[in-house]
């Protein structure tokens, strides 16, 4: 019984992200991503965090809570930021 309250707390504060990542490198990133064109989709479904999504092109990038390696996935992050910057073609 008490092993189950804890683990429903622990639980509990890790829902309660408000939008932000965990670790530190990423929700980092996905902050300095931010602007229209790129959304960051929470699931919080098994070690799915969410996953960052360009609506221009519907294309989207999964982020894990845990990853082996935090910083990898930040350098995905900016990595799909730049490659989505589908930039409208004008004056041609
Ligand atoms: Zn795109």
């Amino acid at each position: 019984m008490y092993v189950a309250q804890s683990q429903r707390l622990l639980y509990t504060s890790n829902m309660v992200s408000g939008g932000r990542h965990p670790k530190k490198p990423i929700a980092d990133a996905l902050k300095s991503v931010a602007r229209d064109g790129l959304m960051v989709v929470e699931i919080h479904r098994g070690h799915r965090w969410g996953m960052l999504r360009c609506t221009v092109c519907g294309a989207d990038l999964a982020l894990h809570s845990t990853p082996r390696v935090p910083e990898d996935t930040a350098r995905r992050v900016a990595r799909f930021d730049v490659k989505h910057r589908h930039q409208p073609e004008e004056g041609q």
